[in-house]
Parts: C-alpha cells; sequence; structure tokens
C-alpha cells in the first residue's frame, strides 16, 4: 500500500465515523423537495437521501441523509454531502458531479478524476478496481440523482 492510498483509507474512516450530513432535512420555507430510499441488495447498504432546492434559483439549499452499510458506502454519502455543502450548485450542476463520479468509479483506475468537481470523492478512486464495492460507492450518489429528477420534474 503506498502512501497515497494510506491517506485516502484515513479519510475514508474519518468520513464514515463522523459522517456528514446525517441526520434531518432542514428544507427553507418555499422549498422543493425530494426524497429517495436507494438499496444495494449485494451488500445490504441502504440510504434514505433528501434534498431541498430553492424553485426561484434552482440551487440545492440543503441534504441530508440518514443510512446504513459499509463503510465505503457511508463515507462516499458523507463525502458527496460535504460537496454539495461547501458551495451551493445548481440542480445541473449537481447532477454534473454524479456523472463525473460515476466516470471516475467505473473507469477500474484508468481515467484521472476532476479534483476541481469532484473534491475528497477522489479518495474513492481506488474503489473502481473492485467491481463488487462500486455500488457500494454509487449508493448516495445514485439517490441524489433521483432526488435530482425529481425537482427537475415538479419545476418543469
Ligand atoms: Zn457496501
Amino acid at each position: 500500500m503506498s502512501a497515497l492510498d494510506g491517506l485516502y483509507q484515513e479519510l475514508i474512516l474519518d468520513h464514515s465515523k463522523r459522517p456528514i450530513g446525517k441526520g434531518e432535512l432542514d428544507a427553507p420555507e418555499g422549498a422543493l423537495t425530494a426524497s429517495h430510499h436507494e438499496y444495494n441488495p449485494s451488500c445490504g447498504d441502504e440510504i434514505d437521501l433528501s434534498i431541498a432546492v430553492d424553485p426561484a434559483t434552482g440551487l440545492v439549499e440543503g441534504l441530508a441523509w440518514e443510512g446504513q452499510g459499509c463503510s465505503i458506502s457511508m463515507a462516499s454519502a458523507s463525502i458527496l454531502s460535504q460537496l454539495l455543502r461547501e458551495e451551493k450548485l445548481s440542480v445541473d450542476e449537481a447532477q454534473e458531479r454524479v456523472d463525473a463520479f460515476r466516470e471516475m468509479i467505473q473507469s477500474r483506475g484508468e481515467i484521472e478524476p476532476d479534483e476541481e468537481l469532484l473534491g475528497d470523492a477522489v479518495a474513492l478512486q481506488g474503489v473502481s478496481k473492485f467491481v463488487m464495492r462500486i455500488k457500494c460507492a454509487m449508493l448516495g450518489w445514485v439517490a441524489l440523482e433521483a432526488d435530482l429528477k425529481q425537482v427537475a420534474t415538479q419545476r418543469g
């Protein structure tokens, strides 16, 4: 294991121990909200992830989740939450991050992930070499994607 891998392992462990975004959604008055339950039968991971979007600006104003599962699934959901809390993203920008994450995680380590788009999520790049764990890493992102679609439908 390289020093860099060790650093990434630590980051993942840290996020799984002290998850960001875990709890109830605190949606601002008048916000559009969406919630999605996602289950990964191959590992038993599950998550309920909710978002709140300002109908006027289209920005994701809030994100929260509840879930249980392996450390990769929980760390990935936590990192995703951090990403969307650090900077207010539009629905389209959030979808762009989901796409970038999926591309990285399905690349089997062959593409260089965009750290500007993915932040700490690049730490999960190593997961792409383990086919069985890809669904674990994708869990929260798939739920977010479903929420974004729900909101897009509500906005019309
Ligand atoms: Zn898992």
